[in-house]
């Protein structure tokens, strides 16, 4: 099973890095492949330009073997869909289960995703839990509906939702990019190449 992990990453952290190691580990993943979004569909414009999202990105994973860097939403002109994302994926490892990777926050918002549907089709979601969210409204429907033990999923037809808990972090990137307005440190809650890049700045 392949693990997508998508976000702004506007800055990359370790609430996102241990996210994807957590998952990957409770769910036996080959490999995760780190999606930045281009053009963010449901935000107003990043901070970072999307050549250094993309940049720290690749060097805060350089020496993780089983995190891999994919830019294909920097490559395709308009909106990042993850529903195309996931066609493309699907198309390039055929037989191979994808699984959608997200925290809560984002998974409470998918019922509203472009083409929600389509998305179920092509991948499982591993949803993993973050301080003081719960599923709620249609993201608790399905989860109910659809929920899976870990150790189920390469077994379950597409479509399946996976709980993981993860350590708790209570980082975001909001919470970074005010740090960096006011010129705070950032060190410890991010990776070395993201604290040396605003120490440059
Ligand atoms: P922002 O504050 O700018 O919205 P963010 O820190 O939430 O950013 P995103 O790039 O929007 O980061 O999120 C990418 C994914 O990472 C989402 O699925 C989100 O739920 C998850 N995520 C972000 N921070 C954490 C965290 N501290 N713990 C677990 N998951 C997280």
């Amino acid at each position: 099973m392949i693990g997508i992990f998508g976000g702004t990453f506007d800055p990359v952290h370790i609430g996102h890095l241990r996210l994807a190691t957590e998952v990957a580990e409770t769910l036996d993943l080959s490999r995760v492949h780190l999606v930045p979004a281009a053009i963010p569909p449901h935000r107003g414009e990043p901070l970072l330009d999307p050549a250094t999202r993309l940049d720290l990105v690749a060097q805060s994973i350089a020496d993780e073997p089983r995190f891999v860097l994919d830019d294909r939403e920097h490559r395709r002109a308009g909106p990042s869909y993850t529903a195309d994302t996931l066609a493309e994926f699907a198309a390039e490892y055929p037989g191979e289960p994808l699984v959608l990777m997200m925290g809560m926050d984002a998974f409470n918002g998918l019922p509203g995703w472009h083409e929600v549907e389509r998305i179920l089709d092509l991948a499982h979601i591993a949803v993993a839990t973050r301080p003081g969210s719960e599923a709620t409204g249609t993201a608790a429907r399905w989860l109910a509906e659809r929920q899976v033990v870990p150790g189920a999923l390469a077994e379950s037809p597409v479509g399946r939702i996976v709980p993981v808990a993860i350590t708790r972090l209570d980082i975001s990137a909001t919470t970074l990019r005010g740090f960096i307005e006011q010129g705070r440190s950032l060190r410890y809650l991010v990776p070395e190449p993201v604290v040396r890049h605003f120490r440059r700045g």
